[in-house]
């Protein structure tokens, strides 16, 4: 059997999920050998079906990435996820990439950490919203009774108050400091 470019591309993601008979698999493999433009599509759909399945990757602090993912599922449940499915996907991690990369670049000025006893809230889904007083030390769930300084709050994504070197409330984050 001999498979053409447009075929493999067909068959990349049920491919990845080892849904393919053994016949075109070894058909598609043998095209991967000897197509370096498949291969290169190969790796990136791999690279995409990693990030979708982790799921930190849908914490990001952006409404869109809860649309997209909810337009994946449906995608994804009747029975196989498509080609175009991971595309979206991979669309989607290029501009969660994106937008990280703007959240720390805009605070790249004050990297330090504003606590000598800080330590990062490992344990805290990133896109989690938090708020922080620019004159406090640590981010709290909105509402917590521990915010000192209730007049200037701030509410940020979770993994950019990190950035900015605040550290989570041992009160109201303490469900996430020790998991
Ligand atoms: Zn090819
Ligand atoms: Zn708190």
């Amino acid at each position: 059997m001999v498979v053409g470019c447009e075929q493999v591309w067909r068959e990349i993601s049920n491919y990845l999920d080892g849904e393919v008979d053994p016949a075109l698999r070894a058909a598609i493999e043998e095209h991967f050998r000897g197509c370096k433009n498949c291969s290169a599509v190969l790796e990136g759909t791999r690279n995409v079906v990693q990030l979708y399945g982790d799921e930190r990757m849908l914490e990001v602090p952006l409404g869109f990435s809860q649309r997209l993912h909810r337009r994946l599922e449906e995608n994804a449940a009747p029975a196989r996820r498509t080609f175009l499915g991971w595309m979206v996907a991979a669309a989607a991690s290029l501009l969660v990439a994106g937008s990280f990369e703007l959240a720390r670049s805009s605070t790249s000025t004050r990297p330090e950490l504003r606590s000598e006893h800080a330590y990062p809230g490992s344990g805290v889904p990133p896109g989690l919203m938090v708020v922080v007083a620019d004159s406090g030390k640590t981010f709290h769930v909105p509402g917590c009774r521990f915010i000192h300084d209730k007049a200037r709050l701030r509410t940020i994504a979770a993994a950019e108050a990190i950035r900015e070197g605040f550290v989570p409330c041992v009160r109201c984050m303490k469900k996430y400091l020790n998991s």
